[in-house]
């Protein structure tokens, strides 16, 4: 088979008609639902005669599943993922929604994070239905819903019931290969004391100094013991404590005092389990303390680390066909996380891969190089036409 070739002027197309649909995440200031992006991605799929699925995960925020069937019908799938919503555009000095291309760069609220990667799948798909070429097993294109804040939509994947042998997570790496990431607990903890006249401190019992015996052990204790652990790809978990508020007057005892805690767990470790350790190591150093009362309250934010074997053919293959187009790819951890732990954690060997550099994430003027926007087409449809054979 000779090498796939992806029209740039093509991809180019695409990534423009998605950069002009405005899709922040509704839980960010300007936010919408992605609707108006599912809306594309289903006609689009429906103009390729391809079956799809529209699943409501919020009201008005629907995942797409689109389906390009395989050889064997019934093998487990190869699924691509991409995310639909984008960050905020406030303070963004270039039009989010402009699309324009200059110098060979595509401008725009996620024109790097993630719809060139979107682009890069939908191109792929195209590739083979208009060259009527059959992948070795089904493929699944999902754009999701929620990947910034919450990751509903790929939860939402792992419940529509398709058998999955591997995923490729489009994100932007630069058209190299992620295979490891860390996770993430945060959550609220309270120290509880007696409020009292402070010209009478005996009277009351001081929530501050209550949280200073906390802090002091987390960071002694706690942290601390994080640094025998490291892993190759992403290095140490973490502990940290970010945020603290307590008191409410100069002459008062204070009754109430909370802090937030961030720690960030490694391949290896299961974020709810690391959770639960918190929870209990806390809740005995109170009690082995007698007079401190607090509260270990639940995550508000609870991510798991991912890592995938660079054995696994997913991560073979999406390096082989990159290393074809730019030379040396590197297989390697990052510090942010995606989607792709969600998948790895129920067994699905998921490698992070799209164009663009994510320098550019989240920026004041995200761009993306159009160049790597047709490779990454053309390494996503090399994996397609090879997995499963
Ligand atoms: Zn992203």
């Amino acid at each position: 088979m000779t090498s796939i070739r992806i029209n740039e002027a093509r991809v180019t197309q695409i990534l423009q008609d998605l950069v002009r649909i405005p899709s922040v995440n509704p839980n960010f200031e300007g936010g919408v639902p992605e609707r108006d992006m599912a809306d594309y991605v289903e006609a689009f799929l429906s103009r390729l005669g391809l079956a799809s699925e529209r699943r409501e995960v919020r009201p008005d925020r629907p995942n797409v599943i689109g389906i390009l069937p395989g050889i064997s019908a019934d093998a487990p799938g190869l699924l691509l993922e991409a995310h639909m919503d984008t960050v905020q555009i406030a303070n963004m000095t270039i039009d989010p929604y402009g699309a324009e291309i200059r110098d060979g760069k595509l401008y725009g609220r996620g024109a790097c994070d993630t719809k060139a990667s979107l682009a890069a799948m939908l191109a792929a798909l195209e590739w083979f239905v208009e060259n009527g070429i059959k992948p070795p097993v089904p493929v699944y294109l999902a754009a999701t819903v929620d990947e910034e804040v919450n990751f509903l939509g790929v939860l939402d994947v792992l419940e529509s019931g398709h058998r999955l042998a591997a995923a490729v997570v489009g994100e932007p790496t630069g058209l190299h290969a992620v295979v490891a990431h860390k996770g993430v607990v945060r959550c609220m903890i309270e120290t509880i004391g007696v409020s009292a006249h402070s010209s009478k401190p005996e009277e009351g019992v001081n929530a501050i100094s209550g949280m200073m015996k906390v802090v002091h052990h987390i960071d002694r204790t706690m942290s601390e013991r994080l640094q025998g652990a490291f892993h190759p790809l992403v290095g140490r978990p973490t502990l940290s404590v970010t945020e603290i508020t307590g008191g409410v007057a100069p002459n008062t005892i204070p009754e109430r005092c909370l802090i937030k805690i961030d720690r960030r767990t490694v391949p290896g470790e299961d974020s709810d389990q690391v959770w639960r350790e918190i929870q209990e190591e806390l809740t005995r150093f109170a009690q082995e303390d007698g007079t401190l009362k607090l509260i270990v309250h639940p995550p508000f934010v609870l991510d798991y680390a991912m890592d995938t074997s660079p054995d696994s053919e997913i991560v073979r293959l999406v390096t082989a066909k990159a290393a074809e187009k730019i030379g040396e790819v590197r297989t390697h951890g990052v510090p942010y996380g995606t989607d792709a732990s969600k998948l790895t954690r129920v067994g699905i060997p998921s490698v992070v891969f799209g164009p663009g550099s994510i320098d550019q994430a989240h920026t004041k003027d995200e761009w993306v190089e159009l160049k790597q926007v047709a490779l990454a087409a053309e390494i996503i449809a090399g994996t397609m036409l090879a997995f499963g054979k």
